[in-house]
């Protein structure tokens, strides 16, 4: 398929599911004004349901003509030989001749925050050693998930080069950015404190990839930054064997969606609290399309939370649905000396099922859910849009602006909304997921909402190495 093919191919899923987003939420707002009236209401939910009806099909015909001529298979490979391609530029990286000579890069893993965001914190570090052509290296004794640091669960960053002369250190911040190529260890400060911001942060992609990845993705920043996430939480043999371990126990089957349902610290702090049933709705949904098209024995559920209550909730309310989860697993099974905190194993694993799972349903204000989603690209053709977030867009924490296109003209109806034309560009600030998204617009200065269907992504390409030493 060619470039414009697919592009359009992918825009027609998006629009077709903005317009039911749009529809769905219209009439739920409809039924609030029918109160007292019960023959409007009945032609409400009747129009409802038959529009969900007309949603199922199309999703499912478009599903079919996604995977028409082989084009499934090419997406396969296609995503596959491009990942590999990057691996081996990691690998290469990485594992420097002479290490005693290699420029490096240096950041420590002692971010006070969850493993989620640690995670992303050592991503942006690699993506830093990758633009500049230099090893990192990640201090990470006494690390609070394991005191052993990194490699207690991880493989090492590097087989030949996983130290540094501390005299030839020199900080990122410290210097200006023509005078670091000649540094030999750069210290790196934490993404949102890094200045000057180069522009290949996320959600850039790297030019000379660009072409094959914007042709192959729905989302070409969360396939780039999955292959980071894929190389450094490449698992040492005991966790393999715990992993195979626990979805022996789990039963863990596809077809299954994944839901994450976080809670406790976040709720009122950076997120609002949902209920299962906002969760389920999608999940409910998925299954529904899913039947449409073959026969599904068990609707199967993998349940990740902060929360225990969730799990029993769950089964309470949706008797006809398995649900499974690691949590029961891990309590049973007992602590794993190897972590100096239990949580490392239970969070690793959430995030493993999660990726596996045919679809993610979960609120992208967590960097779980977040990485779940990354690591999802890496075994997917194209997962781009095997999602539901209930809050935010996905986004990388401390990114470069955001930005959209305007595709077609908006005259605002009320107050709420903004004017946009042809072209605009409109930092995006989030999806309402009813239709409307919220931004502002870069011509004029205003904030508010608008149509989602009258922008497109606007995927930046930033000038990265080749790395044409590397073998293909
Ligand atoms: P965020 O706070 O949700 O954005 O993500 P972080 O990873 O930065 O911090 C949340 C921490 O809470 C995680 O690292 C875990 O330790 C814990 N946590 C949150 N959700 C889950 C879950 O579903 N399963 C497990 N096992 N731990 C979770």
């Amino acid at each position: 398929p060619s470039m414009n093919h697919e592009i359009v191919r992918r825009k027609v899923e998006n629009d077709m599911q903005e317009f039911w987003l749009f529809v769905k939420s219209e009439l739920n707002k409809m039924k609030g004004l029918s109160a007292g009236n019960g023959n409007l209401l009945s032609k409400i939910n009747s129009l409802l349901a038959n529009s969900a009806g007309f949603h199922r099909t199309l999703t499912n015909d478009l599903k079919s003509l996604s995977s028409m001529d082989g084009m499934e298979d090419w997406r396969n490979n296609e995503s596959r030989e491009l990942g590999e391609l990057i691996q081996r530029r990691f690998h290469y990286i990485q594992n420097p001749a002479d290490c005693s000579k290699a420029k490096k890069i240096v950041c420590n893993l002692g971010k006070g925050c969850g493993y989620g965001c640690q995670l992303h914190h050592v991503t942006y570090c690699l993506m830093m050693a990758y633009a500049n052509k230099r090893t990192l290296i990640l201090e990470s004794k006494g690390w609070r998930y394991a005191t052993g640091g990194w490699e207690s669960v991880f493989q090492p960053l590097s087989n030949t080069c996983n130290s540094y002369n501390s005299f030839s250190l020199r900080s990122w911040g410290g210097m200006i950015a023509k005078d670091l190529k000649d540094v030999q260890v750069i210290e790196l400060p934490i993404i949102d404190s890094l200045h000057p911001r180069p522009e290949y942060l996320p959600l850039a992609i790297p030019d000379d990839i660009g072409d094959r990845l914007i042709r192959l993705h729905g989302d070409p920043s969360v396939w780039w930054i999955g292959q980071f996430v894929k190389y450094l939480t490449r698992p040492q043999q005991h966790l393999v064997d715990e992993i195979e371990r626990t979805k022996r126990n789990l039963g863990f089957k596809n077809p299954i969606v994944g839901v994450h349902v976080r809670r406790t610290d976040k709720v009122g702090m950076e997120a609002a609290f949902h209920g299962i049933e906002e969760y389920m709705a999608y999940v409910v949904e998925w299954f529904d399309i899913l039947e449409a098209r073959q026969s599904v024995k068990k609707r199967r559920v993998y349940l990740a939370s902060d929360d225990p209550t969730v799990l029993l909730d769950a089964r309470k309310l949706y008797p006809n649905y398995e649900f499974i989860s690691d949590n029961e697993i891990s309590k049973s099974a007992g602590l794993n000396s190897r972590y100096s905190d239990a949580s490392l194993r239970g969070v690793i694993i959430d995030i493993h099922f999660l990726s596996l799972c045919n679809y993610l349903v979960c609120t992208f204000s967590s960097q779980v859910c977040r990485v779940a989603y990354e690591m999802m690209q890496t075994m997917h053709g194209d997962a781009s849009s095997y999602f539901k977030s209930l809050d935010d867009i996905y986004y990388f924490g401390g990114q470069n602006a955001h930005n959209m296109e305007v595709i077609e003209s908006n005259v605002p109806r009320d107050d709420s909304e903004i004017e946009l034309q042809p072209k605009d560009l409109i930092g995006i600030a989030g999806n309402h997921w009813d239709g409307y998204s919220k931004g502002i617009n870069r011509r004029t200065g205003k904030n508010g909402l608008f149509p989602s269907y009258k922008v497109q992504n606007k995927v930046l390409r930033a000038k990265l190495p080749t790395y044409e030493e590397v073998e293909y």
